[in-house]
């Protein structure tokens, strides 16, 4: 059996059948924006690796922070001992999130963030005399992560809700919000998406624990950029019914949107912000939970005062120092700057794509590039075809979109845009 034939018959792959895997290759090594794979073939990672890949593959700074934290202190458990990485990292998180988030919560990837998260909001409720207050609402169209209360507010069609009835917890649904980010706002309620989220409010709040969802871009559940004014009404609207407010930061986090945060395009600040992905710059797994004074300590001093959830990997130290390694680079790079020659290159190059017949938009906001198709797209067949272009491409629904490292040089993005416009004219 060769090892890619073991690996079909005995590995599962994300979103993948097992009995008719797609096209799969064996990644050997990477280096900066290139996957070299065992035949020799290198292509451009134009997926960042899931979006999290920020400065490349085995960025020498990060690599080095985890060996030397590798040779004092892999890991230690966080119950009743804390350690320098940790600390280190909380203090730069604690200067580049909002300033009401004080209060630090590390965990071990995106969904279990969105858990802290949603368990922090109940116990909050809870714990301030409001124990009904236990459901959530979201926008359709949304994406927070696989695990079971993450699910219950992904978009209910492509979270495939109906396989899992009566298994997952019943939320409130409002629209995705109808004003896209370059649209002008209308300040009538209902057509800016405002009215139905009051609408569920006033009905259900006494039931509600939390309003979650993605600030300004939904990412897997259609990678579409809606208008920031959307969020400083919606806070108003959480203050007015007591319900809290999470920001699911874990796509847009680390200057993906052109802002460091995604909430940095809005006037506001939420009451938790989960953040994961790009958090190591991509070199190992890890995500926090922040959130603010008012809910740690309602948290703190209500019933039964711990906050219930301790991962065993909590804080891993070789986490912490890659994910301040990364952010130290974002300090000493000039991040913006690449990010605007990102974004510029992408709307220059994918614009040919509009006058494609299958393209029903075009759009691009930071380092974000889409082509959005008039029909799915076959995943299997485009990473075969961007395969042979020398890019790694895994287009999702109707979306063909990159989302490249921010050190991608202007040739390597001509290489990924000819990529996706092959894709959009063949696929
Ligand atoms: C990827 C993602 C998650 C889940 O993170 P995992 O690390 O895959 O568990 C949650 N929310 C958003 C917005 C994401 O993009």
């Amino acid at each position: 059996m060769t090892p890619l034939e073991f690996d079909q018959k005995h590995l599962w792959h994300p979103y993948t059948n097992v009995e008719k895997p797609g096209p799969t290759f064996i990644a050997k090594e990477a280096e900066g924006v290139w996957i070299t794979l065992d035949d020799g073939t290198r292509l451009i990672d134009a997926m960042s690796s899931w979006w999290c890949m920020l400065h490349g593959h085995r960025n020498p700074t990060i690599t080095q922070a985890i060996h030397d934290q590798l040779d004092r202190l892999p890991h230690v458990m966080f119950g009743g001992m804390a350690h320098d990485p940790a600390i280190e990292l909380g203090q730069k998180l604690l200067e580049i999130t909002p300033p009401s988030l004080q209060r630090i919560f590390y965990c071990d990837s995106g969904s279990v963030s969105v858990e802290v998260a949603m368990k922090m909001a109940v116990q909050y409720q809870h714990a301030v005399g409001h124990p009904g207050r236990s459901q959530f609402v979201t926008t359709r169209s949304g994406y927070h992560g696989d695990t079971w209360k993450a699910m219950s507010v992904c978009d209910p069609v492509t979270g495939m809700h109906h396989l899992f009835q009566g298994a997952l917890s019943i939320q409130h649904f409002v629209p995705q919000p109808p004003i896209a980010i370059d649209q002008e706002w209308p300040e009538d309620p209902a057509l800016n998406g405002i009215a139905e989220l009051r609408a569920v409010l006033e009905e259900y709040h006494k039931q509600i624990a939390a309003f979650i969802l993605e600030p300004v871009v939904q990412g897997t559940g259609g990678m579409y950029f809606y208008h920031p004014e959307y969020l400083n009404q919606a806070r108003a609207l959480c203050d007015e019914f007591g319900v809290l407010l999470i920001f699911d930061e874990i796509a847009t986090g680390f200057g993906r949107t052109g802002r460091l945060f995604a909430t940095d395009h809005t006037d506001i600040e939420p009451d938790i912000l989960c953040m994961g992905k790009a958090l190591t710059g991509g070199h190992i797994s890890f995500a926090t939970t922040m959130t603010n004074d008012r809910v740690a300590q309602g948290i703190g001093n209500g019933e039964p005062g711990v906050f219930m959830h301790g991962p065993t990997f909590m804080a891993n130290p070789l986490a912490c120092v890659a994910a301040k390694a990364s952010l130290d680079l974002l300090d000493q790079t000039d991040w913006q700057a690449n990010v605007t020659r990102i974004e510029t290159a992408l709307n220059e190059q994918l614009a040919a794509a509009r006058d494609l017949p299958n393209v029903a938009d075009v759009r691009v906001l930071g380092a974000i590039g889409v082509i959005e198709m008039d029909h799915r797209v076959s995943a299997d067949q485009a990473h075969a075809l961007a395969h042979d272009m020398g890019v790694f491409l895994r287009p999702f629904g109707h979306n063909i979109y990159c989302m490249p490292p921010f050190i991608t040089s202007d040739d390597e993005l001509s290489a990924i845009c000819d990529g996706m416009l092959r894709l959009a004219r063949e696929l």
